[in-house]
């Protein structure tokens, strides 16, 4: 590579440390080779980025390059620049970590030739609202593609082979000029492959794989909530080359209860009370998780009181214990009582010295009438 190091990562001279590896990670995302699977101008322009990464990040190599260039680097002893993608990775890998790593289909390390990790996977789970709080298990059902058996992944029809592209010679590219550029376009014969398959395989209809369920049980832990990642390691896609298996990441997703809030650990539940239990005090019974409890509301109870019920609530998920239920108190009034009920209200409102029933109207309104 001929051109200067500070251009290709398109940073100025005097750039600080992280802002050579932010430009660094933006440009190797670009040309990163799961993102331009097959094309050799990314590939070189993935090496050029990390050579000059390698330089730049390093301090006592960029002083050396900043006053003696690139023969000054190889004079030292250095000899700067990758000769495979796979040797970017094992310097700069963890770089894109947080990138790839978590890229549902993205592989952690990249390797051409060696081992190769299999994919994340990622499986969206609805469990009930007591499922969640009191744990489950549950058996996934799982489609993968496996390479075809009848053709053993090359799709084409057993006893043929794949050709190779005649339009585009094998490349899978067309090479267009327009103007002072050359333009790569994917063949559209082979869509790119470089091969076509005149046979195809009737078992998989030439694509190589075929879809494969797998079931894996997973258990649920008590007290998980809404939008809990479980993660279940080697349950992901096979590895290629005797690489380990991907992981497979649970998202759960809880359904709301008719009879519970969660806060936190903590339950609400709401009870309509009449307002006689208010008044004198009940026992009554409210529903938990499992099953109901009859708990006592004190005489004179109001509207919206609270009962807490200790370690009725959410298992903690990490750690020991349970949250507590809130019980929340609603009196009610009655919209029609009998006319025996009538006169004992009656009898109460008299005894209380409660004033009751229509009076004759005395207001405002009424006195301007009357003058
Ligand atoms: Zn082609
Ligand atoms: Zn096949």
């Amino acid at each position: 590579m001929d051109r200067d190091y500070y251009e290709v990562l398109g940073v100025e001279k005097n750039a600080s440390d992280s802002e050579v590896k932010k430009a660094y990670r933006k440009q190797a995302v670009k040309y990163h080779p799961d993102r331009n699977e097959g094309s050799k101008e990314a590939e070189e322009k993935f090496k050029d980025l990390a050579e000059a990464y390698s330089v730049l990040s390093d301090t006592k190599k960029r002083q050396m390059y900043d006053q003696f260039g690139k023969e000054g680097l190889r004079g030292a002893g250095f000899s700067p620049g990758f000769s495979s993608v796979d040797d970017i990775f094992s310097s700069f890998g963890s770089l894109f970590d947080d990138l790839f790593g978590f890229g549902f289909g993205g592989n952690r390390t990249r390797s051409r030739t060696g081992p190769r990790r299999g994919s994340d996977l990622r499986y969206d789970l609805e469990v009930s609202f007591h499922e969640a709080v009191l744990g489950t298990d549950r058996e996934l059902t799982l489609t993968h593609p496996v390479p075809c058996e009848a053709c053993q992944g090359s799709g084409a029809a057993p006893g043929t082979s794949r050709k190779t592209c005649t339009r585009c010679g094998g490349s899978g590219q067309l090479m267009q000029s327009q103007g002072f550029f050359t333009i790569a376009t994917t063949c559209p014969l082979c869509q790119g492959a470089g091969q076509v398959i005149e046979n195809p395989c009737t078992d998989c209809q030439g694509s190589g794989e075929v879809s494969q369920d797998r079931n894996v049980s997973v258990t649920i832990p008590a007290g998980v909530d809404d939008g809990t990642r479980m993660r279940l390691t080697g349950e992901g896609t096979a590895g290629d080359r005797g690489g380990p298996a991907g992981d497979l990441y649970v998202f759960l997703h809880v359904l709301p209860d008719e009879n519970f809030v969660r806060d936190g650990n903590d339950l609400h539940t709401e009870v309509v009370i009449h307002f006689v239990q208010a008044v004198l005090g009940a026992s009554i019974e409210i529903p938990l998780i499992e099953g109901s409890k009859i708990i006592d509301v004190r005489a004179g109870s109001q509207p919206g009181d609270l009962i807490k019920l200790k370690g009725e609530g959410v298992p903690r998920l990490r750690g020991h214990g349970q949250g507590n239920l809130v019980v929340h108190l609603k009196v009610e009034i009655p919209k029609k009582i009998n006319s025996e009920q009538k006169d004992l209200l009656r009898k109460f409102a008299d005894s209380a010295k409660i004033e009751v029933g229509k009076k004759k109207k005395s207001g405002f309104f009424e006195r301007m009438k009357n003058g």
